[in-house]
């Protein structure tokens, strides 16, 4: 198909329900005065993305439209508004998926993640829904690009959403210099919190699973100790009880078991930092968080961590590329989604628009 600037139409990867992705054409929006055009060029997949792909939902967030997938986006700049400043045709760019409204309390008090109004790219939170980023070409308002060094690698730049994620949890504990850090749940969002620890100075970091394939992926990317806790719970048992538990624990499984032994992981007066998406209601030892001082904290997307991540990655101190398992064609989109969703092969997933 070709590329040109001007066209109506454009393809683009969107979810109709449960196991329905389909690559199709769709409209091109306009580009208004103080709006970019990106050529996306490389798009990760996210757990968000694969459980409305799986379940036609993500937690309590129905999908009712058709909606184009993905907010990991990262691409060119192919036209640019009128009025638009800092950013210019041809620059390299990372976007920032969230449009939050800047008038409410949550805006006008910093923390524009809580935005009731945000819009997040390939949400179904609001409708009609917020398209999102798998597409070969993006407009969104020129704040949301950020700028990248032309030498950039744009598959280290879809890392900075996921990464801005990571940046804003382990803020949420203060500071890890010399701490004793537990990370339950070795996908991309645990491995970079793990990434994250190594770099804030963390004297151990010890991640866990239930699998072996993503553990392996996570000793080799984080240099962390790694327990399979499936098959080697007393490990993890001992190393509790010689220790009296950990200082932090990051809990990035969002699974009942993972709350669960983060909880008793996790030393009198720790801190418990919840990454997981948890959907409903779940049974956990919540007597436990009372006798022993537990901190138990949430955690949810990010706002000004976004221009940390991209920084950080534009410094190369963080081999993201080790956490980039597979990139496939975006017109492969469906293959991609059954390759992200199995953990024996597959980290992080990416699609890419030649
Ligand atoms: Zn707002």
């Amino acid at each position: 198909m070709p590329k040109v600037i001007g066209e109506v139409q454009m393809r683009a990867v969107v979810i109709h329900g449960k196991r329905d992705l389909r690559v199709e054409t769709v409209p091109q929006p306009v580009v208004g005065p103080r709006q970019v055009a990106v050529r996306i060029s490389n798009a990760g997949i996210c757990g968000s993305d694969l459980h409305y792909f799986q379940h036609g939902a993500n937690g309590n967030i129905v999908l009712r439209e058709p909606m184009v997938l993905g907010h990991e986006v990262a691409g060119v700049v192919a036209q640019a508004g009128a009025d638009v400043r800092g950013v210019a045709v041809g620059d390299k760019v990372a976007i920032h998926p969230s449009a939050p409204c800047g008038h409410c309390v949550h805006c006008r008090e910093g923390r524009s993640r809580h935005c009731k109004s945000i819009r997040f790219l390939g949400s179904a939170m609001h409708f009609p829904h917020t398209q999102g980023g798998f597409r070969e070409l993006l407009v969104c308002d020129a704040s949301q690009a950020f700028v990248l060094p032309a030498e950039m690698d744009l598959a280290d730049a879809a890392f900075a959403e996921p990464l801005a994620v990571c940046l804003h949890a382990v803020s949420r504990a203060g500071s890890l210099l010399g701490r004793r850090v537990l990370v339950t749940g070795a996908g991309p969002i645990g491995l970079l919190v793990a990434m994250l620890a190594r770099l804030g100075g963390a004297a151990e970091i010890v991640v866990t699973d239930v699998a072996d394939p993503p553990l392996r992926i996570a000793a080799k990317a984080t240099d962390a100790r790694v327990i399979n806790v499936a098959t080697q719970a007393a490990e993890l048992s001992e190393l509790i009880a010689d220790t009296g538990g950990f200082d932090v624990a990051f809990e990035c499984s969002g699974h009942v078991s993972g709350v669960t032994a983060s909880i008793k992981a996790v030393r009198a007066c720790g801190i418990l930092v919840q990454v997981g998406m948890l959907g409903g209601d779940i049974a956990a030892p919540l007597g436990e968080i009372v006798v022993r001082e537990i901190d138990y904290r949430g955690t949810f997307r990010f706002d000004r961590e976004f221009a940390e991540a991209v920084a950080l990655l534009v410094s190369g101190r963080l081999d993201v590329r080790s956490l980039l398992s597979h990139q496939l064609p975006f017109g492969e989109a469906t293959s991609a989604f059954a390759l992200a969703a199995d953990r024996s092969q597959a980290m992080k997933v990416q699609l890419v628009f030649p």
